[in-house]
């Protein structure tokens, strides 16, 4: 029979996020101000160069920053309850209720367990199981994951699978216990093409299955086009544009949003259109004041309030998408007007 799986609803919100990492050199703020809602059953997209905080916003809600890092401020809301940052709270909802599949995950499997014993490990981490149960779940999701022969497979050692079977091994550990969110950072990197797609048509399958809130941390906007339904730009830190998957890549207000869009090759044109930024994303020890994007944009030139004042997030019309930028009311598209269409 088929699983009626409820597919509205915010599920995690992170609102004002801002953590600190305390370093030997003073303290920097690797996420600042961000807000951001995961909806049950959908998928957001969290994309931005290198460096922008996609992957700190998510260590930072996850409780997962590195020595020195703590939150400093805002809310992390978990199905309409506020997590206590300051106890075991995102402990407990890491890998129950939401999983994530690291970063370079291939290196993270221990080579001298099998992957069973790994899967396994994370359910009973969780769940008071036997380890016969824990076993068992483990070939279940081995299963889910497209891993064939998995009451045999269950037994390999990581060196004994190819690369691509590695990756769905990584996505069954942070989905062994079917969390409510599962946040993929880079799933696909070191994976040649064919495989990518494998993986993640994999991960869109797994979010309807399952029910799960699915979001996508990656700097690839053939990705964010395919996948997914909402999308969050970031840069040093902020989210700078904030919408749906056609605002964002159709009709993108803010000039990192656009210049992000134009130095990405598309299937549908050639790269003769191809225009790199200018300049480097800003180091978050010295970030520059005003908006962090104004020494790379072209539209900043010599207006002051780029320079001394750091622009909000704001909608310009109900229905639009979120935007940072003190100018965007003169970047708005100008909409396409075909005849014979309208009054
Ligand atoms: Fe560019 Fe100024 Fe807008 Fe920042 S606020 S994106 S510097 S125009």
């Amino acid at each position: 029979m088929p699983v009626h799986v409820e597919t509205s609803g915010v599920v995690l919100e992170l609102r004002n996020l801002r953590s600190r990492i305390d370093t030997q050199r003073g303290p920097v703020f690797p996420v600042n101000d961000v807000t951001l809602e995961c909806h049950r059953g959908r998928t957001l997209a969290v994309v931005g160069e290198s460096g922008s905080g996609k992957s700190m916003t998510f260590l930072s809600a996850l409780g997962l920053l590195p020595a020195g890092g703590v939150v400093e401020s805002g809310e992390i809301v978990f199905e309409g309850r506020t997590l206590d940052t300051t106890t075991t709270d995102q402990r407990r909802l890491r890998g129950k209720s939401i999983g994530m599949i690291f970063q370079d995950a291939l290196a993270g499997l221990n080579p001298a367990f099998t992957i069973g014993q790994q899967i396994g490990d994370v359910i009973r981490h969780h769940d008071k199981v036997s380890r016969k149960a824990a076993r068992a779940q483990a070939v279940e999701t081995l299963g889910l994951v497209g891993i064939p022969e998995p009451a045999q497979r269950v037994d390999y050692y990581p060196h004994q699978l190819s690369g691509g079977m590695r990756q769905r091994v990584m996505i069954a550990m942070g989905i062994a216990l079917r969390p409510q969110v599962l946040v993929a950072d880079e799933p696909t990197t070191a994976l040649d093409v064919t495989v990518q797609a494998q993986i993640m048509e994999l991960l869109d399958r797994l979010r309807t299955e399952l029910g799960m809130s699915l979001v996508i941390i990656t700097h690839d906007l053939g990705v964010v086009a395919r996948y997914a339904e909402e999308v969050a730009v970031m840069y040093s830190g902020r989210v700078v544009e904030r919408g749906t998957v056609e605002q964002i890549l159709q009709s993108s207000i803010h000039p990192y949003t656009r210049a992000l869009r134009d130095s990405t090759p598309r299937p549908d044109a050639d790269d003769a259109g191809l225009r790199a930024i200018p300049g480097q994303p800003p180091s978050i020890r010295s970030l520059p004041n005003g908006c962090s994007f104004h020494p790379r944009c072209a539209v900043a030139r010599d207006r002051a309030v780029c320079f001394e004042t750091v622009p909000p997030l704001r909608r310009l019309a109900p229905d639009g998408q979120l935007t940072a930028c003190h100018h965007a009311e003169e970047l708005l598209p100008v909409p396409v007007v075909r005849e014979g269409v309208g009054a």
